[in-house]
């Protein structure tokens, strides 16, 4: 068994990265790829864990990209932890936010809601600071009774606090992973708005390939048994690199369970070999594999 798409604290999962490393030994994962939002501040913790327990720890990001599609996912993964092309991008992606969440608790004010952005920045705990941020405190302070309604009526894209991020271009996103000798790999294709996915995928991967991509997440609870199949075989028509993971976020996303997702969902052991053989190098945090 194995997971190559979680996420920890340095992003909005609610383990730390030594916790998924650990939750991973205790589930008898052989590999786990960590791939924070637009970030790899957690991914030199996970390595050291990950070669403490002997585990097999491939670093990765989850970049959030426009593309002719809408914004959509794509996974980078390396063979160390820090990747400097895409470190040094991501750090000023994150540094947008300064601007943005003062932005966003200005909307909040206005509509009512008032909010303190001091409460926000003690609920992220140290975390980049994101919009899960401010739905805590608003269920804090009683505006609203969960953090999903205050998604919905104020924070969610198209609700009157939402202020959109900046994002990378998917062809410069692209050109970064490739740049630090990673592999770029399209994230849970389903979930990107197709009218016809089933066959409109064609046409993406066959984009994709065009910009320098070079895998495809087949695996993802999200795809139907006859997606996974469609991708699969996709896949192997346009020679793309096949991964699986179950975006695990802990308590983020309850439903979801490490390396099984649902309890259901895997993901084949054999992808492994094949990926490191892609890399052309061990992982610094890969051993017995
Ligand atoms: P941010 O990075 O500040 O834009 O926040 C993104 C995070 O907010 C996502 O990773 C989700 O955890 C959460 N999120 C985004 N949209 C929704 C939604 N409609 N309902 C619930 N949570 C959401
Ligand atoms: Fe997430
Ligand atoms: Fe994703
Ligand atoms: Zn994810």
């Amino acid at each position: 068994m194995i997971d190559l798409h979680c996420h920890s604290t340095a992003s909005d999962g609610s383990n730390t990265p030594t916790e998924l490393v650990d939750l991973a030994v205790e589930k008898e994962l052989h590999a786990l790829r960590i791939a924070d939002h637009d970030t790899l501040g957690g991914l030199p913790e996970a390595v050291k864990a990950g070669r403490e327990r002997r585990l097999c720890v491939i670093p990765a990001i989850e970049l959030s990209v426009n593309s002719v599609w809408g914004s959509l996912h794509l996974l980078g993964y390396f063979a160390r932890p820090d990747p400097a092309n895409v470190g040094g991008r991501v750090v000023e992606i994150q540094s947008f936010r300064e601007h943005r969440n003062p932005m966003i608790a200005e909307k909040l004010r206005t509509l009512g809601v008032p909010i303190d952005f001091d409460d926000v920045v003690r609920a992220a705990g140290g975390q980049v600071i994101g919009r899960p941020h401010f739905a805590r405190v608003m269920v804090e302070i009683g505006a609203v009774s969960t953090t999903q309604e205050a998604f919905d009526r104020y924070l969610k894209k198209g609700a009157p606090a939402y202020v959109d991020r900046e994002r990378l271009d998917i062809t410069e996103a692209v050109q970064l992973i490739r740049a630090d000798d990673g592999i770029p790999v399209l994230a849970h294709p389903g979930l990107i708005s197709l009218a016809d996915p089933y066959h409109d995928i064609n046409g993406v991967l066959d984009a994709f390939v065009d910009m320098g991509g070079g895998g495809v997440e087949a695996y993802a609870p999200v795809h139907s048994a006859s997606f996974t199949d469609r991708l699969l075989e996709l896949a192997k028509q346009y020679d793309l690199l096949v991964t699986g993971g179950t975006d695990f976020h802990g308590d983020t996303k309850p439903h979801l369970q490490l390396g099984v997702g649902d309890g259901l969902f895997s993901v084949p052991d054999d992808l492994i070999p094949i990926l490191i053989d892609s890399l052309g190098c061990i992982p610094d945090g890969c051993f017995d594999i």
